[in-house]
């Protein structure tokens, strides 16, 4: 065995050197690198640029398809102002309400896309709105979400956001979608036959793990906990799930749900008041409701910062390449 560095003392070696690390939940492996931070890089791509009237403003309401549903003040009627958040038709959906239906290695994508605006003000983050806006926006999604999943015409139900464009988002406006499908992704599938196969739910075991290790947890409240996993994929990568198993984050209970809604908003407030506007991805995951094996979901929101490129290598292998310990994330987001 050569010697990484001759006169480098071993433990700061250590914090140098890339390893493999297998995430127990998905069986992939990311590669830790915090050397590659190092090299050379472009100038920082700018969050998002805003160009010309944004239809989700307050007063721009019919710049949108009728509302399906909002938080409003009272008395305010439905597409005019005066609400808080709204659910609206996504103008360039991804998917159909109605199709022919094909057969063979084809399903017609029937489904629905719709957009959930965080926020009436034009503003690139909800997170200065505080806590109690948190609350009423994962509600608002939750109650939607959980209207939708409990059909077994949708596969899966989707709820994730894009934020900046290095995220996937087209618009400034802070919003989330809610896109759905009808068959039930390979991914969301494969994480449940995993779970049976393990006999064991991976994430009930790897919450244990980080809650006796400490050294990558960000937060524990309310039956919740908030951690940089072991293998994550993504710099300053954050989930939040519940510490006992369930399956279904739209169906846990009301005091679940806020409790979600505060550590999110936290971990979302920690990470701008370290990074400023940051783009990110927030991607809620369960267990489609009708499946045989829901039972083997355990829910989670992971908060994936994309401040590295998915590249050749990462498509080529399904391996990311994290520069950013997550125990130096957590360092930097507990309290
Ligand atoms: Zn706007
Ligand atoms: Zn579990």
């Amino acid at each position: 065995m050569v010697e990484p560095a001759p006169g480098l003392a071993r433990e700061a070696w250590l914090m140098r050197q890339p390893e493999l690390r297998q995430d127990t939940v998905e069986g992939r492996w990311v590669l830790i690198s915090p050397g590659r931070a190092m090299r050379p890089m472009p100038h920082d791509e700018p969050f998002l640029t805003d160009e010309g009237a944004c239809p989700f403003c307050e007063g721009n309401e019919q710049a949108t398809p009728p509302e399906k549903v909002a938080w409003r003040l009272p008395h305010s009627p439905a597409d005019g102002p005066g609400w808080r958040a709204r659910i609206v038709p996504n103008r360039y959906p991804a998917v159909v309400q109605t199709a022919i239906p094909l057969s063979g290695p084809q399903v017609a994508a029937v489904g629905t896309h719709e957009v959930v605006v965080e926020c009436p003000g034009h503003r690139a983050s909800s997170v200065g709105l505080g806590a109690a806006h948190w609350h009423g926006l994962m509600r608002l999604a939750r109650d939607r979400v959980a209207g939708m999943s409990g059909d077994p015409a949708h596969g899966w139900v989707q709820l994730f956001k894009n934020a900046g464009g290095a995220a996937g988002a087209s618009l400034l406006h802070a919003h989330m979608q809610i896109l759905s499908v009808p068959v039930v992704p390979h991914r969301v599938e494969s994480m449940l036959e995993r779970a049976r196969d393990l006999g064991h739910c991976p994430v009930c075991r790897m919450v244990e793990w980080e809650r006796s290790e400490k050294t990558r947890m960000v937060a524990e409240e309310g039956g919740l906990v908030a951690f940089c996993p072991f293998a994550s994929g993504f710099p300053h990568e954050v989930w939040i799930c519940p510490v006992g198993h369930q399956s279904h984050w739209e169906t846990t209970p009301e005091a679940t749900l806020q409790k979600m809604a505060d550590l999110l908003w936290r971990v979302l407030a920690r990470l701008e008041e370290r990074l400023g506007l940051f783009p990110h991805n927030l991607v809620w995951q369960g267990a489609p409701r009708h499946h045989p094996l829901a039972g083997h979901g355990h829910w989670m929101v992971r908060v994936l910062p994309r401040l590295n490129g998915i590249a050749g290598f990462e498509w080529g292998t399904g391996m990311l390449i994290n520069t950013v310990p997550p125990e130096e994330a957590a360092g930097m987001l507990a309290d």
